[in-house]
Order: structure tokens, then sequence, then C-alpha cells
């Protein structure tokens, strides 16, 4: 089993129940709804998908609503239109499908925030435009660099600060619909700070909704300057490399990855790598070799997850990608050392009860080789703690809850599965080792370790570590 999880976007090419039933079988972990592309009636649709796929497999594969944010998009563009080198185009609220030069923009004020001479990036980057006038609402531009305008493709504008609220109508709304259908994640799009990330937990509360957890996108130079605090009030952030990668030189960012990895597993919360870990696989059925590269060294640093963005969304070998990444992380997990991994954590860490308990639970899992670690669980803490010290076998997490499972899916190394309620230790070991047996073949002479509080109780409690040999 790999530890390193898969998130696939949903989109176009992979929305229907069949492609959501062979991409869970292809290894997704979690699938990732953009609402930059997607309806909240389609949206809907798909989450159903998957619930019901869920039940059929008896899987528990999670759901990410990632919101459209204070950003700004293209408008629908009308078939394929390339904007070339010295063309002048017009940015504008109004609707017009990108013909005569028009580009539709998303965020109607643009007009106020940006000044002549700033950059206008498109699509990642892909098309550059300058800003050579402000007209009444329009925006004059002349291209620096051409390409083919796409529809509802993000648009940056480096050189100035927008003026959008980051909890403005739409995003509260995203937030939500969210909240409302019981999502497992919401990735909040364009955070600037640990602020914008409080607010949206007291929506949060408001909402009476203690299960969705909030990923902070770190996509910003606002965001990096303000990390610390963002990962201490985030569940965790996503490296969204798409626009980092324009708000910071492209150069820059396997450095800033490498920091962000880091910083997260240090404090205990998940960090998903995004965007173009597999893109050439968009139109062909084999990686690049820079790609390869690309996934396993967010492997070999730490990263929780691993995204596929248009590669499962709108590519033609959506499953394929997603089989090319398991294969990469499978390959990449073989040949780590996991002891040299659990010495690094050792300096930085907490003592209490809970982190001493699943310090050593890894420890003895890495000393024995164990099969599996059994961490039995209400709320996801003990299995979300063991995941943060990366041991060297799969953490089965064991919870009467539904809502539990799915919530950890995201975690790296577990593997959640929905049990009865125990009422004894006995029962727990009991089940425990037939958890294992159904999971893994398991052979006379292997062990496995088994963690957690007792009394189960709601709150975060790790009491006890049982080492069982197979006779
Ligand atoms: C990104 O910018 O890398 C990203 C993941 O966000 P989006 O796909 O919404 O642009």
């Amino acid at each position: 089993m790999n530890k390193t999880k898969i998130v696939a976007t949903v989109g176009p090419m992979s929305s229907t129940k069949e492609m959501v039933k062979k991409m869970i079988l292809a290894g997704t972990d979690v699938f990732r709804i953009n609402l930059s592309h997607s309806s909240y009636k389609d949206a809907e649709k798909v989450c159903a998908h998957i619930r019901a796929v869920n039940r059929e497999l008896n899987t528990n594969t999670g759901i990410l609503i990632d919101t459209k944010g204070p950003e700004v998009r293209t408008g629908t563009i009308n078939g394929e239109v390339f904007i070339e080198i010295d063309d002048t185009v017009t940015l504008t609220s109004k609707e017009c499908f990108g013909e005569f030069g028009n580009i539709q923009i998303s965020y109607k004020d643009l007009y106020k925030d940006v000044n002549i001479g700033d950059r206008v990036l498109i699509h990642d980057g892909l098309i550059e435009l300058k800003v050579i006038n402000i007209i009444d609402e329009d925006i004059k531009c002349i291209t620096v660099r051409g390409g083919q305008l796409k529809s509802h493709k993000g648009i940056n504008i480096p050189d100035s600060q927008l003026s959008i609220d980051f909890l403005y109508k739409e995003h509260k709304e995203d937030i939500e619909f969210a909240s409302r259908i019981n999502a497992d994640f919401v990735a909040l799009s364009f955070v600037r700070n640990a602020n914008d990330v409080l607010d949206v937990n007291d929506m949060l509360i408001s909402l009476k909704n203690e299960h969705l957890q909030i990923i902070a996108k770190i996509e910003s130079r606002s965001a990096i300057e303000d990390i610390d605090n963002i990962i201490k009030v985030s569940d965790g952030i996503m490296v969204a490399r798409g626009d980092l990668g324009i708000e910071i030189s492209l150069e820059s960012i396997p450095s800033v990855q490498k920091k962000l990895i880091k910083q997260s597993y240090l404090k205990g919360k998940v960090c998903i790598v995004a965007t173009e870990m597999l893109t050439s696989m968009e139109s062909t059925s084999r990686p690049t070799r820079a790609e390869v590269s690309d996934v396993a060294n967010a492997v070999i640093d730490g990263a929780d997850a691993v995204m596929l963005s248009g590669e499962s969304a709108v590519g033609h070998y959506p499953i394929e990608a997603i089989e090319t990444m398991n294969r990469i992380i499978d390959s990449t997990e073989n040949n780590m050392d996991y002891d040299e991994i659990l010495i690094k954590h050792t300096s930085h860490e907490n003592k209490d009860v809970t982190t001493v308990i699943s310090h050593s639970v890894v420890d003895a899992a890495n000393m024995l080789n164990a099969k599996a670690i059994i961490a039995t669980t209400i709320s996801g803490y003990t299995a979300r703690k063991i995941s943060s010290h990366r041991p060297c076998c799969p953490i089965i997490a064991t919870t009467p809850r539904k809502e539990t499972a799915t919530s950890l899916s995201l975690h790296w190394g577990v593997l959640p599965v929905v049990v009865k309620k125990y009422t004894t230790t006995d029962e727990i070991m009991k089940n425990a080792i037939d958890i294992v047996n159904e999971k893994f073949v398991l052979e006379k002479g292997d062990k496995i370790i088994i963690t957690g509080g007792f009394p189960m109780k709601q709150n975060r409690y790790t009491n006890f570590l049982k080492i069982e040999e197979i006779e």
C-alpha cells in the first residue's frame, strides 16, 4: 500500500460514476472539485457518485472542495482564440466570448486596482499582457507573450495588490456549499494571511461544522510571508504551484516547496503538492523523466499528497496518470530510510503523552519491521499524530465513524477502516488482527502494533501501545 496520497481533480473527462469508480480503483484517495470550473449542481452530482462508489467498494475516498477565492479569471471563450505578440487586447467585465480582441474578466473592479505598466498574466503565465491604458472600466493591454486563450483560466496581476475582499459574497457561498454537502476538506484559494483562515474558521463555527478541514492554498507572496501562522491555524496547506509560480520566480519554487513541506510536517499538518506534476499526460500516455522526478521528489521531501489537476480533469489519460503516480510513489517509498526520517522528527516535537506514545509506536514499528500499525480512533487524532512521524508500515485507522474515515483520506500512510464501536480492549486486540489479516497476508512471526486511547472518548487521547506477534 502506498503511503503518499493521490488527490485527483474531477472535470469533464472524469465526472461520470463509471470514471469515479475507475479512478478510485486506480488509486485516488481524495477527489478535488474545483469550483472555478464546476457549478454547485455538477459538484453535487459528482459527490453523489463518489459516495455511491465508496459504499459499493467499501472505500473511504475523501472529497475536497477548492473554492474560487478572491481570484480573477477569464470568462467563456468561444472556439479557438489565439492572441499574438504585439496584439492589442481589452480586458472588460462585459460578456464578449474572446471575440474582437476583448477578454471578459470575472472581477469587475479590476480597472480600479491596476496601473499603466502592470503585467497581466493569464493561464499560469502562458500569456503575458502589459497594461497600456485604462478607459472607463476597460483595461487596454499589449501582448508581450501570446498563446491560446481558454475559458475560466486564472489571471494574475503580480505588480498590484487587488482590493477584493477575501470573504466576498461568492467565496462565502463556496464555503457554505462545502459545508452543506459535508465535504471533508475545503481548499481556500488565495489565502493572504492567518486572519483569512481564522475568518473561515469562524464561519465554520457559526455553521456548526466541526468536520470540514481547512487547507490553505499557498499561492501568493503574502501567504509565504505569514506561513508560520497560516500553518498553525490551518489543518493543512497546498503548494499551489500554478499561481505561486507567477507571484514568485519559477526558479524559487523548488526550494520554497521543500520548506513548505518540512514546515507543515514538523507541525503535524498536511501538505499537498499541486500543479503540473504529470502535465504531459494530458495529451500523451507516458510522462516525461522530469515529471517522474518531480513526483518522486515531493514524496522524498515528505508531502502527504501529490495532486493531479488538468491530467485527470480534462486530459486524455486520467486513469493512466493516476496509475503512473501510484507507480512512482510505490518505487520511491520502497527506497526511503524511515529510521532517518523519525530521527529528524525527534528534535522538533512536543513532549506531551500522545506525542510520546505516537513516537514510540513508530519507533517500535520501524525496529520490528512491523506489518502494520492499528490506530483505534474516534476523531482521527491518534492516526494523524502517528502519520506525522512517518512510519515504515501502513497505519490502519479503525473508527466507528464514517466521517472520521473519510477525513483521514488525505493523511500520509493512513488506511481508514470503519468498524463497530469497541467496548473492551480485548475486542480491540482481536479485531485488529482480523482487520490486518483482511488487508495483508499475515505470516507466523509477523508483528503488528496496536495503539489508541482507552476508554474510547471523543477527545484527543492516546494512552496505550501493544505489540502482537502472529502465532
Ligand atoms: C494552483 O494555482 O496551482 C492551483 C492548484 O490552483 P487553481 O488550480 O485553482 O489555479
